[in-house]
């Protein structure tokens, strides 16, 4: 008798139980891809990976080299045990993450971090934190997230992005739940200040109450909407960050992605499949959604505006996030710019980076000697060059980004591994950092996973 499934490739993961490394087999059928693990002592557990087998072979398309970086520790217990970086990590930082407060106005049952009762970092350590990010990336380090707890809570939070910004960060993001910036409208004019390469990534789950009270134990949608008229009416550019949770909002991608559409100061939507770490880790693992299940929800909500493929595998790390951008046309109206376009052809020109900004892909086809006038069959190239300005690549940088910034409109997914869908190329091919207090960089996922626990001492 055959099985009922094709083994797709060979993997390291972890035993679902106990955490113990064990090998595993990435399989798929009709319905799904699978890790299949079996534990000496825990038995076998079969976990679902993907929901979409024809995207998760897509994958592999846009894979490219990782960017190497410099190393923080040795091998000695094996991954993901010796964060790191390490020598045997894939993958640059593209985003680095700070946590200065465990300080929260808010009690989600989905907080990765467990936040509550905390302590803030003094600044310092703050600062000692955002100079070894920098230098652990060569003096060009590229996004740094400002985060929590909640870090507006921080009672020195303007001086912080202040510095973040004095260093020399490409880009400075501040997650936040939105309280402060829906009830101090004087913290939001000083947000404005931070202008070009700053932006508020803000906590948002939806536009019905009933979600709010699940994902973050209150009521949130009227704080939700006048936090947004607020960065409207300061013009301080925002991505939406959702927690995708099955049953709670993944039947409202359309609505979330349509609305952020509308309003004036949202320059993207960002959507996170719930993980299975921190307090998450007592909800019901089988009800998970991955990164292409998301895909295919967008695609059934958006009546035609979005389509699955219009999404490409971030190259940096293909298995984790997907990405695509839409350019307001003429009418004003937003077309996704990789609609029918094999854009694994233009991988060469995105940069190891989540940010995939028009200006980069520009510049690097152009270095490339790749002939704008004559590319016409490029039909990416003609594409961009057809919704930019005419002489884009000669203005400035900040002229450059007020345009990306205010005629695009970016949607990601970015899914995180936890100990259930671990898998060990996801994992070192993991692209966002944790910059901790004793000076590592520890991939996300892993940081939650495992690491997060010994740095309590510090934060609580
Ligand atoms: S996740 Fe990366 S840094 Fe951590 S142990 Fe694995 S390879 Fe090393
Ligand atoms: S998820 Fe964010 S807002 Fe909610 S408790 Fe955690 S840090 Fe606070």
């Amino acid at each position: 008798m055959n099985r009922d499934y094709i083994f797709h490739s060979y993997t390291k993961t972890m035993c679902s139980h106990c955490q113990r490394q064990v090998d595993g087999k990435i399989v798929y059928d009709s319905k799904g891809v699978y890790i299949i693990k079996n534990c000496l002592e825990h038995g076998e557990h079969k976990e679902l990976l993907e929901e979409d087998v024809e995207y998760h072979l897509l994958k592999a398309k846009y894979d490219k080299p990782g960017t190497k970086s410099t190393i923080q520790t040795q091998i000695k217990d094996d991954c993901p045990y010796d964060c790191g970086l390490c020598p045997s990590h894939d993958q640059h930082t593209c985003i680095g993450l700070i946590e200065i407060t465990m300080r929260c106005n808010l009690n989600c049952p989905v907080c990765y971090a467990r936040a509550g009762k905390g302590k803030d970092l003094d600044m310092l350590t703050i600062e000692k934190m955002m100079d070894f990010y920098m230098e652990a990336e060569g003096g060009s380090a590229e996004i740094l997230q400002i985060s929590g707890g909640e870090p507006t809570l921080h009672p020195n939070i303007l001086e912080i992005i202040k510095m973040a910004k004095g260093k020399g960060f490409k880009y400075v993001m501040l997650n936040t739940n939105g309280i402060r910036i829906a009830k101090d409208e004087d913290f939001v004019k000083a947000l404005s200040s931070f202008k070009g390469g700053f932006e508020v990534y803000l906590q948002f789950d939806g536009l019905k109450e009933e979600i709010y009270y699940k994902l973050r134990n209150q009521s949130m949608l009227e704080i939700k909407k006048k936090a947004i008229q607020n960065l409207s009416i300061h013009d301080v550019p925002t991505t939406l960050v959702c927690t995708v949770t099955q049953g709670v909002n993944d039947n409202y991608l359309g609505e979330i992605i349509t609305y952020g559409m509308d309003e004036k100061c949202i320059r993207g939507v960002n959507l996170q499949p719930v993980a299975f770490f921190g307090r998450t880790h007592e909800l019901e693992t089988k009800k998970r959604i991955t990164l292409s299940g998301i895909l295919t929800r967008i695609e059934g909500q958006t009546a035609g505006l979005l389509k699955k493929l219009d999404f490409i595998p971030l190259p940096c790390n293909v298995e984790r996030v997907a990405i695509t951008y839409l350019f307001k046309d003429s009418s004003g109206g937003f077309v996704p710019i990789t609609r029918g376009k094999d854009m694994s052809d233009y991988k060469h020109a995105v940069n190891n980076t989540f940010m995939f900004t028009v200006e980069d892909t520009l510049k690097n086809l152009k270095d490339e000697n790749i002939d704008f006038g004559i590319c016409d069959c490029c039909d990416l190239v003609s594409d961009i060059k057809r919704v930019i300005p005419k002489g884009f690549i000669f203005k400035s940088k900040k002229e450059k980004m007020k345009f990306v910034d205010e005629n695009t409109f970016r949607i990601s997914v970015s899914s995180f591994i936890d100990q259930y869908n671990f898998d060990m190329k996801s994992i070192q091919k993991d692209c966002v950092h944790v910059i901790t207090p004793d000076l590592k960089r520890i991939p996300f996922s892993a940081y939650n996973m495992i690491h997060r626990k010994k740095y309590d001492y510090i934060y609580f």
